[in-house]
């Protein structure tokens, strides 16, 4: 292997490569003359031993669900089963081509058909759509859906959606980039949907309703049914962010409160890794009104066959290519079938306890603005703390007790927020000791204030420049710099 390595150094080339027998065809041949670079980009030129090490460094700088509570509120860090990463390296799963005939497909296409089957009836809606990749591509999706049902219906002046304060930032967004205007609706002081305050604005330009349910502050809307009869007998449709549905799945179906779309972040509530962004899958299911809009293809059963259809002319398309993250799926369905029935209610009871659990324990020693009983998560605030202290500065001293901060300065209603979501899959004793920290803290903000203000000291890098990291980030290598 010695002389390998020596070789590969030797030669420059970071690896060894059998000499070619393809007849050479210069880049320009290919590319033409004009899209060829005039001068070769510096590329590290490294050995496979020191490649490892780099990213083995990397790795020990990161901090994930497996080393300890991750209590980042909306993103449900959960533990995920390697159970699953088991299933999903099964050679006919993870070589499965996308291109591959249909007939040799029967595997993946049933696993996609069955998991379509389990997640209309965990959601009692008419037809599911596996293809979006992320949450907030399954609420675009939504409102491509809303839209063509409008046009169908000869309504284009339905260019609105009411959105309640208390939605998650990607609900706006996505009812914006399918070209809808957004309308807030204020919450209540109970921290639901101000009834009146909708009403007011339900007329024949409303489209529909975003509603995350239950909401970012873990708050079921108590007035549902209320809320979706309204916007019906409007002539709206209601739209569910479903991303908080490991608080009541098993237990109550968003088909029978009147949701007409309901997305799931699968890579959330029935478990794959991700942080960093991705892979995800936010799969969509719809009421009998939209199902002939979900995109193509549709994957359907015929006798003993499961088949991809491409004829539905009244789809609004695809919205990804092939079906989609395919291994999500795969996880997903795996998650599913380990829990059944029992463990899927286990899941929602276990995720509203241990949510009410350290609110009531931690609303001694932070303020709990919306003092009621929780969903999945909570929001405290950080307000009121002497030696102005902030939120960023307990989040940061969580970072030195080796503790990955919660969601902060989110959702917006609640002043220097701190947005808690320990999981269902967080123990007792885990639990209490997020809770011991998080008191610790709160006598050093007023015994040993500069421990809150210099932190983090224990990580690799001190507090950042937020404001330079957004504005002027760097996002590549820099390759040209000679
Ligand atoms: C995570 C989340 C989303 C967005 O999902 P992505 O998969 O990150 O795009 C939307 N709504 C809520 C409530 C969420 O928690």
């Amino acid at each position: 292997m010695k002389v390998l390595f020596d070789h590969a150094l030797r030669e420059g080339a970071g690896g060894l490569f059998p000499s070619s027998d393809v007849p050479a065809r210069t880049p320009s041949d290919v590319l033409g003359s004009d899209l060829v670079r005039a001068r070769a980009p510096r590329i590290p030129n490294l050995c496979e031993g020191d490649v490892a090490r780099h990213y083995t460094a990397l790795s020990k700088l990161n901090y994930g669900v497996d080393d300890g509570i991750y209590p980042l509120g909306s993103c449900t860090m959960k533990y995920n089963p390697k159970l699953n990463e088991d299933v999903t390296r099964l050679p006919g799963f993870v070589g499965a081509h996308p291109r591959a005939d249909e007939a040799l497909s029967q595997g993946t296409l049933g696993l996609l058909y069955e998991l379509s089957g389990l997640l209309r009836g965990i959601s009692g809606m008419a037809a599911v759509t596996l293809q979006p990749v992320a949450g907030a591509h399954g609420e675009l999706t939504g409102m491509f859906l809303f839209k063509r049902y409008f046009e169908e219906r000869g309504e284009p002046g339905r260019t609105r959606v009411l959105l309640p304060d208390s939605a998650h930032g990607t609900n706006p967004a996505s009812a914006a980039m399918a070209g809808f205007s957004v309308t807030e609706i204020r919450s209540n002081d109970r921290g639901t949907v101000d009834l009146d305050a909708l009403r007011a604005e339900l007329d024949s330009t409303v489209a529909g309703i975003m509603l995350t349910v239950p909401n970012t502050l873990g708050i079921f809307e108590e007035n549902i049914l209320e809320v979706t009869r309204a916007v019906h007998d409007a002539g709206g449709l209601c739209y569910f962010d479903g991303a908080n549905l490991n608080s009541f799945i098993g237990r109550a179906r968003p088909g029978d409160m009147g949701a007409d779309v309901f997305h799931f972040n699968l890579h959330k509530t029935l478990s794959t890794p991700h942080g960093g962004g991705g892979p995800g899958a936010g799969a969509v299911a719809v009421s009998q009104p939209l199902v002939d809009y979900l995109p193509v293809p549709w994957i359907e059963k015929m006798g003993e066959t499961i088949r991809l259809d491409w004829d539905h002319p009244k789809s609004i398309g695809s919205v990804h290519s092939f079906y989609g993250n395919f291994l999500v799926a795969v996880r997903a369905y795996a998650y599913l079938l380990q829990l059944g029935d029992a463990g899927l209610r286990a899941v929602s009871e276990n995720a509203v306890l241990n949510a009410n659990y350290l609110q009531e324990r931690l609303k001694k020693t932070y303020p709990l603005p919306y003092d009621r009983l929780c969903k999945h998560e909570f929001v405290l605030s950080g307000e009121g703390l002497p030696n102005h202290i902030s939120t960023l500065d307990i989040a940061k001293r969580l970072i030195d007790y080796g503790v990955h901060p919660p969601t902060i300065y989110f959702p917006l209603i609640v002043h220097e927020a701190l947005m808690i979501e320990p999981t269902e899959t967080e123990g007792r004793e885990s639990l209490d000791r997020f809770a011991e920290i998080l008191e610790a803290i709160a006598v050093e903000a007023r015994e040993r204030p500069e421990l809150l203000h210099d932190a983090p000291t224990r990580a690799p890098v001190r507090r950042l420049d937020q404001t330079q990291a957004a504005r002027n980030p760097i996002l590549t290598y820099p390759f040209d710099k000679s």
